[in-house]
C-alpha cells in the first residue's frame, strides 16, 4: 500500500471504505454500462459479475480483420471492390474464404480516410468491450504500397491512433507482422523497415508506436524457422517477438512450433499457442518462463482447431501458463472481445478470477513500464474506476486497485479482497 501515490488513490480508497460500510447491508446496484448484462446479486457472489466493466487489454487482434462488416461493405462500394462473402459465425473448411476476405479489406484501404476510419472504429469497438489497451497486428505488407510504402503507412497509422485515443480513450501500440506465405526476404526487408521506424523515434503520443514483430498466416505449410533472421532484425528492447504459433501446425507440430518460437525467437508472448497443451513438458516450460498465450476461443472453434467447450485455455491456466482472451478477427468470425469473455464464462465455465486474470492489464503495465504505458493509462483509469465503482463488483474493483497502485510481482487478487 505504501507504494501507491497521489490524492486520487486515497480518495478512491476512502470511497471503497464507504462502499465496504454500505455493503454490510445487501446491495443491488446495476452497472452503468449499457452493454452490461448483469445486475449484482444481493449476496455479492464471486461469480456473475459484469464482464463489460472488467478493465481489459486485447493483445491479439488483427487491425484489418477487425474492420466492421458494414464498413467493408461501404468501402467495397466506394472503391469498386467485390464484397467477399460474410463469414461471421461460419466454420472455415480451409483458409481460402479467410484469405479472400483479407485481400478485399486490404484492397479497400486506399485513402488516408480509410485508415483513419478503420483505426477509430476498432478503438470504439474495443471501448465497447471494456478494453483500455489494445495491440492491433498489421498485415501492412499487403497494402502499404497504396500509401507510399511501409514507413509512410506506419506514420499515417500512428496519427490515426493518436486521434482514436483522444476520441475513445483506448490507447494502442501496433504489432507489425510478416506474412509467412510470402518470401523470407520480404519478411527481412519489412523487419529492417520496422527497425528504422522505431529508431527514428516516431510513435503515438510520444511513445513507441510499434511494440512487436509478428508472423501471420499459414503455419501448417510455413513453419517459423526460416524467419529467425527477420525477428533478429526487427526486435529490440522496445519491439518484442510476437509470432503466431501452435494454432494450425501439422499434426503434432503445434508444440514444436511454439517451442521454437519461445526458445529460439525468444517470444514472451505467443499468438494462439493452444496446441502447446498437447505437450505437458512444453506446458511446464511455458509456465516456468511465464510465456503468455494470447488465446482466441471463437477463432479456434471456427477454424476447426478446437471447440470453445474444449478449449485448452483452462488447462493452460491451471498449469500456471499466463493467458489472455482475444477476438482475433471480428470481421471474419463475428467475435468481439466482450463476446469472448462471455463465451469463456458461459461455455468454458471460467470463474471470475480466471477471467480477470485473462484481462491482463496488470501484465501490460509491468511489461511496458519502459515506454510509459502506466502514464498513458493513468488518466483513462479514472474513468474506468467510476464505472467499476458504479458496478460495485469486487473483482473488477480489485483489478482496478491493482491498476492504480504499483503492481507487485507476487501480489495476489485474494489479498486485495480483504480491502473490500
Ligand atoms: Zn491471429
Amino acid at each position: 500500500m505504501k507504494s501507491w501515490n497521489g490524492p486520487t488513490v486515497w480518495a478512491f480508497l476512502d470511497y471503497i471504505l464507504q462502499i465496504y460500510a454500505a455493503s454490510m447491508k445487501p446491495l443491488e446496484l446495476k452497472c452503468e454500462l449499457a452493454e452490461c448484462e448483469s445486475t449484482l446479486p444481493p449476496h455479492r457472489s464471486m461469480d456473475g459479475r459484469c464482464l463489460a466493466s472488467l478493465p481489459k487489454a486485447e493483445l491479439h487482434l488483427h487491425l484489418e480483420g477487425a474492420m466492421r462488416a458494414e464498413t467493408l461493405t461501404e468501402l467495397c462500394r466506394k472503391h469498386g471492390v467485390k464484397r467477399p462473402m460474410d463469414t461471421r459465425g461460419q466454420r472455415f473448411a480451409d483458409f481460402s474464404p479467410f484469405a479472400s476476405c483479407y485481400i478485399a479489406v486490404c484492397e479497400c484501404l486506399r485513402e488516408k480516410a480509410d485508415l483513419e476510419r478503420l483505426v477509430l472504429e476498432v478503438a470504439e469497438d474495443a471501448s465497447a468491450s471494456g478494453a483500455l489497451w489494445i495491440e492491433p497486428a498489421l498485415s501492412i505488407d499487403l497494402y502499404a504500397d497504396q500509401f507510399g510504402g511501409v514507413e509512410a503507412t506506419l506514420h499515417l497509422l500512428f496519427q490515426a491512433a493518436e486521434a482514436a485515443e483522444e476520441a475513445t480513450q483506448v490507447a494502442m501500440g501496433f504489432i507489425v507482422a510478416a506474412e509467412r506465405h510470402l518470401p523470407v526476404a520480404r519478411a527481412e526487408a519489412l523487419a529492417k523497415k520496422v527497425r528504422d521506424v522505431v529508431t527514428s523515434g516516431a510513435g503515438i503520443h510520444g511513445r513507441p508506436g510499434i511494440l512487436g514483430f509478428g508472423l501471420h498466416s499459414d503455419e501448417a505449410n510455413h513453419p517459423p524457422e526460416p524467419f529467425a533472421e527477420a525477428f533478429h532484425l526487427a526486435c529490440s528492447d522496445l519491439v518484442v517477438p510476437l509470432p503466431h504459433a501452435g494454432e494450425f501446425a501439422p499434426t503434432g507440430g503445434g508444440a514444436k512450433s511454439v517451442r521454437f518460437c519461445v526458445d529460439h525467437l525468444k517470444a514472451v508472448r505467443i499468438a494462439h499457442g493452444v496446441l502447446a497443451a498437447e505437450d505437458q513438458e512444453l506446458v511446464e516450460h511455458l509456465a516456468k518462463l511465464q510465456v503468455c498465450l494470447d488465446v482466441c476461443p471463437t477463432s479456434n472453434e471456427l477454424l476447426g482447431v478446437m471447440p470453445v467447450t474444449e478449449s485448452a485455455l483452462t488447462k493452460l491456466l491451471a498449469a500456471g501458463v499466463p493467458c489472455t482472451i482475444n477476438s482475433d478477427d471480428p470481421l471474419l468470425f463475428g467475435s468481439s472481445l466482450l463476446g469472448e469473455f462471455r463465451r469463456c464464462r458461459d461455455e468454458l465455465k471460467m470463474s471470475d478470477e480466471q477471467l480477470a486474470a485473462c484481462a491482463d492489464l496488470i501484465q501490460v503495465i509491468e511489461e511496458k513500464e519502459n515506454i510509459g504505458v502506466r502514464q498513458v493509462l493513468g488518466p483513462i483509469e479514472g474513468r474506468r474506476t467510476k464505472l467499476v465503482i458504479g458496478a460495485v463488483q469486487s473483482l473488477e474493483l480489485t483489478v482496478s486497485l491493482r491498476f492504480i497502485g504499483k503492481p507487485q510481482k507476487n501480489e495476489k487478487i485474494a489479498e486485495l479482497h480483504i480491502l473490500l
